[in-house]
């Protein structure tokens, strides 16, 4: 079935007799049994619930995997993906994370005996280079948060296949509609569904998909006993969001092409980082792996000054974390989502006071750079 029928539709299974055209949300904790060694298929809300199913298999599809579990976040689906490993391992990531990850790594996982090498994964060699007996995990995310480097998934996957390794991709900036990851030979693919899966700011969510049968009973072994599931209406909303992925994708591209573009254009502009443009190192690697180049867009102005200034008087664009979404919104990585990160691995990665991120919208292109023109002008 074609991708945009399947985002509509979600898979097949219906749970309802009345003919509901959405699918119903079940809220309810518990359900009842027939009769002593008899059941409906259902136990218990964190086990499993008719909607969030409906939403695991719409999105194990939409990935082309074997199965796909919803959690209550992103970091909780990661949190949960980290359980695989034990005391001793070693797991290998893209220096460029996204900041949840970087901590939960560092803080929490760290703690438990896990250790981490951070390496650019746009370069093999380094990947390669990096690989200890023990260790067990290569995760990557392409393109970067916030820098917008790309990574060749079929070589970095045949790199952790010779090895033993698991690969892992976070798949949030792209979703399955541009970047399949799992046809690229990964093992395992993250979302935050909070993203652009849910598309409208308004619900947390989170996705592990994988394809090998002991990867998913183990994964959702941990799913059942740890908890982080995603609650019967939030599910629903993502089955919402799902529906008009394609639709919103398509136009929040189209505008990030053209913002992207006009921002090249403009004096106090110093550096715009966005795969879409010609200019990108990583623009032809893009067009083969990928049927898309996304609406992130991280752009370095003149100095701090105009930073602030930007921040400050956009209008329609929204200063805020996040991205993804139907709202345009413009984030400072620096204060926002990579504050935590050591000032001096920050600044090497171009991470300092000029950068600024942009999650382009659906809103008119027009208006979204008069918004900017207005933001950049000098008194
Ligand atoms: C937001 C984000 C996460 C974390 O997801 P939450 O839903 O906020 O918990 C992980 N990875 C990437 C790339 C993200 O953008």
């Amino acid at each position: 079935m074609d991708f945009n029928t399947l985002c509509v539709h979600g898979c097949s299974d219906r749970y309802d007799i009345t003919g509901a055209v959405s699918v119903p949300i079940f809220q309810t904790a518990t359900f009842a049994h027939p009769g002593v060694g008899q059941s409906t298929g259902y136990d218990y809300s964190r086990v499993q619930n008719p909607t969030r199913e409906h939403l695991e298999k719409t999105v194990a599809k939409l990935e082309q995997g074997k199965e796909a579990l919803a959690f209550s976040s992103g970091m909780a689906a990661i949190a949960a993906m980290m359980e695989l490993f034990s005391p001793g391992d070693h797991v290998i990531c893209s220096d460029d994370l996204y900041g949840g990850s970087h901590r939960l790594f560092h803080h929490i996982n760290a703690k438990n005996g896990i250790s981490f090498t951070l390496v650019n994964t746009s370069f093999s060699e380094k990947v390669k280079a990096a690989i200890r007996p023990e260790t067990k995990a290569i995760l990557v995310e392409t393109p970067t948060n916030p820098m917008m480097q790309v990574t060749d998934l079929r070589k970095i996957a045949d790199l952790a296949h010779a090895n033993g390794l698991l690969l892992a991709v976070d798949n949030t900036f792209l979703t399955p509609y541009l970047q399949k990851p799992l046809t690229l030979g990964a093992d395992l693919v993250i979302h935050s569904g909070t993203k652009y899966l849910g598309g409208h700011n308004d619900a947390l969510a989170g996705f592990l998909v994988a394809n090998d049968p002991e990867i998913c009973d183990r994964l959702r072994f941990i799913y059942k006993n740890t908890g982080g599931c995603l609650s019967p209406f939030d599910s629903w909303l993502l089955i919402r969001g799902i529906k008009t992925l394609p639709l919103r994708m398509d136009r929040q591209q189209e505008n990030a092409q053209k913002i992207a573009l006009w921002l090249t254009q403009q004096k106090k502009i110093a550096k715009v980082f966005y795969p879409g443009l010609p200019d990108h190192p990583d623009y032809e690697l893009s067009r083969k792996q990928t049927s898309g180049f996304g609406s992130m867009i991280s752009f370095e102005v003149d100095n701090h000054r105009t930073a602030e200034q930007i921040l400050n008087r956009v209008e329609l664009i929204q200063f805020a974390e996040s991205l993804g979404g139907v709202e345009s919104l413009v984030t400072y990585p620096m204060l926002q989502t990579h504050a935590e990160i050591p000032v001096k691995e920050r600044e090497e990665k171009g991470i300092n006071e000029r950068l600024l991120r942009l999650s382009v919208g659906v809103e008119n292109a027009e208006d979204l750079i008069a918004d900017l023109t207005n933001a950049l002008q000098t008194d």
